[in-house]
């Protein structure tokens, strides 16, 4: 069974929304993202976070990343150092930017190692892939577009495109995790239960950092306490809703003729 996602869907209680709430309950993210290639999809991940309403953002990487992501965002938290170094999080968000290295594959390790839910997406999904799992008991979301998935299937991207939900439940067998398949339509499968699929997507994401940001936001869904395939299915309708207000600021409803092209950076403002 698969079900198309409504507003009523998402409008459960935001812990921003909460009179009683702290940084805490609003969800404290962690965020292992980029590489001296790639600083910009930290800075992504990151504002995606923040911007989704988490209470505190930390951010665990290398250097330049790191200055990168505090001249972005000086409300985060942000170590120079690995994962383990970074402090008490309620979720992880793992993989955009990140890199395949040695150090990128330590940094993943370290994050797959805690008890507390995981989002893995981009470099840290190829890395996964490689490893062929992991043992996680905790919650783990997977937010692969079909090249991605491919890898983690050992199959192409046009076998995978051509039969989208009967690969993303394969790999959320194999993996025991929600699945989360980008595409012109996301579909978020869970380990069991029904498919949920999105309504809100919108070519306009097809743009370089869009997934970052997605990423970001879904990790503070996680970190408020919400489940997996919740997290992830809202986070994919507020995200496309989210590039819809970007390019048409008096509504969503912007579509193909609505004015002009948004960027990742332009997402992450639109989230509030
Ligand atoms: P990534 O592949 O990580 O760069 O992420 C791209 C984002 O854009 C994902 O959220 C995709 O679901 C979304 N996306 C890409 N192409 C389309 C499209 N044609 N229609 C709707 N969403 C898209
Ligand atoms: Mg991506």
């Amino acid at each position: 069974a698969a079900c198309a996602l409504q507003d009523a869907d998402v409008l459960v209680p935001f812990g921003w929304l909460l009179p009683t709430a702290d940084k805490y309950r609003r969800g404290v993210v962690g965020v292992v993202a980029g590489s001296k290639t790639y600083p910009g999809a930290a800075v992504l991940a990151v504002g995606g976070a923040l911007r989704a309403g988490a209470g505190m953002v930390r951010f665990a990487g290398p250097g330049r990343v790191a200055d990168a992501v505090r001249a972005a965002w000086p409300e985060a938290v942000v170590t120079d150092g690995l994962p383990s170094e970074a402090g008490r999080v309620q979720a992880w968000v793992v993989g955009p930017g990140l890199g395949t290295d040695k150090k990128a594959r330590r940094r993943l390790a370290e994050v797959l190692d805690s008890d507390v839910p995981v989002l893995v997406d981009a470099d840290g999904l190829t890395l996964l892939a490689e490893a062929g799992g992991s043992e996680r008991s905790a919650p783990t979301l997977l937010t692969p577009h079909a090249g991605e998935l491919g890898r983690l299937l050992q199959v192409g991207p046009a076998a995978v495109e051509a039969a989208r939900l009967t690969h993303a439940r394969r790999a959320a067998a194999r993996y025991g995790a929600t699945v989360l398949l980008k595409g012109s339509t996301t579909v978020v499968v869970p380990p069991d239960g029904p498919v949920r699929v999105n309504p809100t997507g919108t070519p306009r994401l097809a743009t370089a950092g869009s997934g970052d940001v997605l990423a970001g936001l879904a990790g503070t869904l996680l970190a408020a306490g919400r489940e997996p395939v919740d997290a992830a299915a809202t986070a994919a309708y507020l995200h496309g809703l989210a590039a819809r207000l970007a390019a048409e600021p008096d509504g969503a409803e912007a579509d193909l003729v609505a004015p002009g092209p948004v960027t990742a950076t332009d997402i992450v403002a639109a989230l509030p």
